[in-house]
């Protein structure tokens, strides 16, 4: 605490990510990160994109990058607005749709952590709402509401879990609470789930949270972008010129949209990671792992005889790092992101040494 601080600095909780360290033959399978490289014509658009013209704010609407989210998903662009990266697009709803007085916002007891301490930057009071026994949402426990939310949010594929809900779950939540902004955190939608932009046209309320960290390989660039209705995202536009008019820089907007243009690249590169997370599935549950069902880039798994601190510890020890909730319900897991087959193996050959060695 600071006399010099604002009084609601004290009151914070900053959101911790995966750690980033510098070690040799480190193995990172700790926040997400795709195993392969960006786009190549994504990273050409950076190299053309370095030169004079950096001179030059950039475009304070990305209307390149807008046109070809909306290309890619027929919606207009005025139903997109850019961040960066999608915390950021996260940040600005939270503050244009979620502060209604002491309504609270609704949300899963497990999921992205980032969204409680949104609500207390913003002083937003929270209900959770716990998952099922098997981790799954509950739609029901999201209709017929005693009082009216602030909104409702949740990731789907849900994080950490990385089970999906359908989109038929969403629509009864949407439609079920046709007043408040249901908010839908898609950031490993590209692994398997289905896009609740499609929901749009008859659930006005959805907001579609996107990012280019995960499924595109540019978590070093910041890029995400919500999609929802011209009305809501009149909203979340004055909230972010606001803020900041230039969150994207040229160099962002270029590859984002390079990205968005090379189709084949982005479908073979997120096979690859689907094929390799079903293989690790596999591999884990050989050497005992209960997992969940997996339909993001990373799988969520716990082992019936090994401590899930412990196991994370034991990892690190061997320069393999993957993240470990010490959260309620969730502390015996490791979130280990899908890599490589290479780094699957080499994660299941060491996990396989530490279950034979303790037992
Ligand atoms: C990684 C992640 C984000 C943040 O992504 P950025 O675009 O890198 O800020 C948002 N939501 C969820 C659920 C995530 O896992």
């Amino acid at each position: 605490m600071s006399r010099y601080w604002s009084e609601h600095v004290a009151q914070l909780t900053p959101y911790t990510p995966g750690e980033q360290p510098r070690i040799d033959r480190l193995l990172k399978l700790n926040t997400n990160e795709h195993p392969y490289g960006p786009s190549p014509r994504a990273l050409e658009a950076i190299r053309q994109g370095a030169g004079d013209a950096l001179r030059l704010y950039p475009d304070n609407e990305s209307t390149a990058l807008r046109q070809a989210v909306a290309d890619h998903y027929g919606v207009a662009p005025g139903q997109v607005m850019p961040g960066n990266g999608s915390d950021e697009v996260l940040a600005h709803v939270f503050n244009a749709l979620f502060r209604h007085g002491g309504r609270p916002l609704l949300m899963p007891d497990i999921t992205y952590s980032f969204y409680k301490t949104y609500c207390r930057l913003f002083d937003i009071p929270t209900q959770l709402v716990p998952l099922a026994g098997d981790f799954s949402i509950r739609p029901d426990d999201y209709l017929n509401l005693p009082q009216r939310p602030a909104g409702i949010i949740f990731a789907n594929p849900n994080a950490p879990t990385g089970i999906a809900l359908g989109l038929d779950d969403i629509e009864r939540i949407a439609a079920g609470n046709p007043d408040v902004a249901v908010v839908v955190d898609e950031a490993y939608v590209d692994f398997g789930a289905d896009t609740a932009i499609s929901l749009l046209e008859r659930c006005p309320n959805i907001v579609v949270i996107h990012t280019f960290s995960k499924s595109r390989a540019l978590a070093g660039m910041r890029v995400g972008y919500s999609v929802a209705s011209i009305e809501i995202t009149e909203g979340l536009l004055r909230v972010k010129d606001s803020f900041n008019s230039y969150p994207l820089d040229r160099l962002a907007i270029a590859a984002a949209v390079a990205s968005m243009e090379d189709r084949e690249y982005f479908e073979a590169m997120r096979r690859k990671v689907i094929d390799a997370r079903e293989e690790l599935i596999q591999q884990l549950e050989t050497i005992g792992f209960e997992v969940l069902p997996s339909r993001a880039n990373f799988v969520f798994a716990r082992h019936p005889a090994h401590d899930g601190g412990e196991l994370a510890r034991a990892l690190r020890a061997q320069g393999i790092l993957v993240r470990h909730f010490a959260a309620p319900r969730i502390d015996q897991f490791l979130r280990i992101t899908v890599g490589t087959p290479e780094d699957c193996g080499r994660l299941c050959n060491t996990l396989s040494e530490l279950a034979l060695k303790t037992d």
